[in-house]
């Protein structure tokens, strides 16, 4: 028995499904998850001494790396001024104005703990100014494990198979709307029926929790457009492709301008931190200043703070989003020719620093319906290969895959050696 697994056994008897977030509990692939000890750079080291090449990179935040040096003085010189103060700190000004330049779009922001308070607050602040209940989602996007937006979701909740969870009351429910990602004419119809009652459209702009799935041409402007017809609030939920498809988030990338944007992951360098930010007269609503509600003792916690600052500094540098494209065009160009020459039915998706990957032979995914209809026996099969041989994948088909800028020519010729094995294998099933 590995170390992993002794503590796997342990864990168990103590927290629900031996984990504290459901899809690091390897029910997507089978098997025993990895316990790791320590990261650096683009690797993370487990508890039986065995070296992953890291494509997770924490679910995203670590864009540049694990244990960045930059990132790691500036906390430890946080956490020797105190670990908290529940008092304004000028640091939280800091932090507001570097997102401010980084997304244009935010003229306020208030920062929260998570990317689910970031969405749920949003939410929230779009029902308050819009004095309308209902609000629209995409069936396969993940926005966090609040009530209204545990209804068709992805990521976890869609390895599991549980998109409608127990314990939320069918009332809440049933003021959200899904409909299908990518598909502008089926929201359009709902707009036509509903759109005076409808407060918010809140979507990933790539989705991220269904695989990979990039927006198809005039997806986000159509989405845009109906918004502005109808009075309602565009919502990007950026908490995943914020600062990681490019420097100014997918609204960059593509060039569509929500009204308000959540933000998570990249943002905290590692430390659990969340936003959301957007129009001065939106933000306007929220307490102190407006009536809707919303609150944290530990929000702009000064430690946390410290870490997504300095996280957030180091984006300017010039080559780093080039550099990423390019690491992962090389990664799935070279697992797309690999794949093919062993017969393997596979195809890849990509946004900026975001890739995925599916064992299907239909030509390109862009729907939640297609991306859960690909070949699972060989995902499990390649997902173990690839483990076995030190590369680390997301342990789910439904999770999109991040590069670093840690990474180098040699970690990805090393991960296209290992998927050539693993392909070979899949023929041999
Ligand atoms: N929105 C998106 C798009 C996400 O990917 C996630 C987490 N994967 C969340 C919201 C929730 O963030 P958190 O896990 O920090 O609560």
């Amino acid at each position: 028995m590995s170390r992993s697994e002794e503590l796997f056994a342990q864990a168990q008897l103590s927290i629900p499904g031996g984990v504290n977030s459901p899809v690091r509990a390897f029910n997507g692939v089978g098997g025993s998850p990895i316990f790791i000890e320590s990261a650096d750079g683009a690797y993370m080291f487990d508890a039986d001494g065995k070296r992953y090449i890291d494509y997770v990179g924490s679910w995203g935040p670590m864009i540049l790396g694990h244990n960045h040096a930059a990132i790691r003085e500036a906390t430890h010189k946080a956490v020797d001024r105190g670990l908290s103060f529940g008092t304004p700190t000028s640091t939280e000004i800091t932090m507001a104005e570097k997102i401010k330049s980084l997304v244009p779009s935010i003229e306020k922001v208030r920062m929260v703990n998570s990317g689910t308070e970031a969405t749920m607050t949003a939410i929230r602040l779009a029902r308050g100014y819009t004095g309308r209940d209902k609000i629209l989602k995409f069936e396969g996007c993940y926005h966090g494990h609040a009530d209204a937006l545990l209804v068709k979701a992805g990521s976890g909740a869609l390895t599991l198979g549980v998109p409608n969870s127990p314990g939320i009351p069918e009332d809440f429910a049933k003021h959200t709307l899904t409909v299908t990602f990518n598909d502008i004419d089926s929201i359009r119809a709902i707009f036509e029926e509903l759109g005076d009652q409808i407060a918010t459209i809140i979507v990933e702009p790539v989705a991220g929790n269904m695989n990979c799935i990039p927006p198809v041409p005039g997806f986000l402007e159509g989405l845009r457009s109906i918004c502005d017809e109808y009075g309602s609030v565009l919502i990007f939920d950026e908490v995943m492709t914020g600062f990681r498809v490019s420097r100014g988030g997918a609204q960059e990338y593509y060039n569509v301008i929500p009204d308000l944007t959540t933000l998570g992951k990249v943002i905290g360098g590692g430390m659990p931190v969340g936003a959301f930010g957007g129009k001065r007269e939106i933000m306007d609503y929220i307490a102190p200043v407006g009536p809707v509600y919303q609150a944290g003792t530990l929000s702009g916690n000064p430690v946390a703070m410290a870490a997504g600052f300095a996280a957030l500094s180091q984006l300017h540098n010039v080559n780093l989003y080039e550099g990423l494209y390019d690491l992962v065009d090389r990664l799935v160009n070279g697992l797309q020719e690999r794949a093919d020459a062993a017969g393997i039915p596979f195809t890849t998706n990509r946004a900026g620093s975001m890739f995925g990957f599916f064992f299907s032979g239909d030509g390109p995914i862009t729907s939640y319906q297609q991306a859960t209809q690909c070949n699972m026996q060989h995902f499990k099969h390649f997902y173990h290969s690839m483990l076995k041989q030190g590369v680390y994948l997301a342990p789910s088909a439904f999770e999109a895959g991040f590069m670093s800028a840690a990474h180098s020519d040699a970690d990805i010729q090393a991960t296209l050696d290992a998927a050539e094995k693993a392909f070979a294998e899949l023929k041999a099933l």
